[in-house]
């Protein structure tokens, strides 16, 4: 059986695994104890603090460690949009936002705070243009993804941020980077973003780790209550262990990019030309989006239909995201593009890493040909 979920989430790098199992045998003290073992875990949180802002080049003292990105997100939304409420309640993202995001705007929207939905093109993608004109003297956050994690997309991060540094230096700007980092180049203070999330699992870390980055000088308000840990920002003991593996796991991602990005982009091609080629298939992503993810749809047959039909011909793909693909509901990102009911109930996510070799492509690409020779006799019409 062939992996082609790497969106949904990574098999851990075995020497992340070891390092893992060596900090959680040696070093569980409690890193905000002051005797010896606390002193131990001090010191390695540190440097994975230090490690993981080294990677995404932001100071140490600008890195919360959190549970993973859902939780980033929260605390960035929520968190922003409560500490700075007295400068106004208006706030803006997209309909194709991961849920984590989406439903802290939606939550948001029902304590009275007023959100701009800006719509998407038939790719998925925004304007820097669009994010402008949405602003409003009461604007307070702009939040949008870097790369969409159903279909790939790419929001033009360095332009919005470029733009709204200068045309609304107040406005807090956070982008959802998870799908971004060790794919596409992962730098967000060039971007002038002010919050930056990010989940272990999807670079080959483990779960359960994730981290918010907060530009120096920025507040926010914690959704936790508890200690004082992760500067009053996020009240919990650090789990040290995975912290440790997040940091080296950031590393060797951010390290082979370049090899990568350059590598899957031959095969996302490949992968995209041969869905292409097949009448019935509908291409939901382009060569512009990301390297690692193709999305596409079979209208009118199901997408678990697909899905277990490719897996029994050898290969795991993905109904839309992890999160959603056991909802009955269409997709709200392909609906978003402007897909039809039928296109949006139909969807599947190829995501690729970097295990992947040639063969595996020519064997997804085989399954693709075998599974619709299997399926077209039992289309609806
Ligand atoms: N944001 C995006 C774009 C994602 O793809 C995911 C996970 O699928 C998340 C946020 C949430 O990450 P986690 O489930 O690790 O909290």
């Amino acid at each position: 059986m062939k992996y082609f979920d790497y969106a949904a989430t990574t098999p851990p790098d075995p020497d992340v695994v070891r390092t893992i199992a060596e900090v959680m045998e040696a070093h569980y003290g409690n890193p905000s104890s002051i005797h010896g073992y606390g002193e131990r875990a001090h010191q390695l949180l540190r440097r994975a603090r230090v490690g993981c802002a080294t990677a995404i080049g932001v100071k140490p003292e600008e890195i919360i460690f959190t549970s993973g990105a859902t939780e980033s997100n929260n605390l960035a939304i929520k968190g922003a949009a409560l500490r700075y409420q007295s400068r106004g309640k208006h706030i803006i993202t997209t309909a194709t936002e991961h849920a984590s995001v989406y439903e802290s705007f939606l939550q948001l929207q029902q304590w009275g705070w007023d959100v701009t939905w800006i719509p998407v093109d038939s790719l998925g993608r925004v304007t820097a243009q669009q994010v402008i004109e949405a602003l409003r003297p009461d604007t307070v956050l702009v939040s949008l993804m870097h790369v969409n994690n159903e279909t790939g997309a790419i929001h033009p991060i360095a332009e919005i941020g470029k733009r709204l540094k200068k045309e609304a230096r107040r406005v807090l700007f956070h982008v959802d980077g998870v799908q971004g980092v060790g794919k596409l180049e992962a730098k967000p203070a060039s971007w002038y973003a002010d919050l930056y999330s990010l989940s272990a699992h999807k670079f080959r870390g483990p779960k359960g780790a994730g981290l918010l980055y907060v530009r120096s000088g920025i507040e926010l308000t914690p959704l936790l209550s508890g200690g004082s840990q992760e500067n009053g920002m996020r009240a919990g003991t650090e789990n040290v262990a995975l912290l440790v593996g997040m940091a080296k796991a950031i590393r060797l991602a951010v390290e082979r990019q370049p090899q990568f990005a350059e590598r899957v982009t031959v095969y996302r091609d490949q992968i995209m030309a041969c869905i292409k080629e097949i009448p019935g298939l509908v291409l939901n992503s382009d060569q512009q989006g990301a390297p690692h993810i193709i999305h596409f749809s079979y209208p009118g047959m199901k997408a678990e239909v697909v899905l277990h039909t490719l897996e029994q011909l050898g290969v795991t793909v993905s109904t839309q995201s992890a999160c959603s693909s056991r909802s009955a509901e269409p997709s709200r990102v392909l609906l978003a593009m402007g897909r039809d009911a039928a296109c949006a109930a139909g969807g599947l996510r190829i995501s690729l890493g970097d295990e992947h070799t040639e063969e595996d492509v020519n064997l997804l690409k085989q399954a693709i040909h075998q599974m619709m020779a299997q399926l077209r006799p039992l289309e609806r019409r």
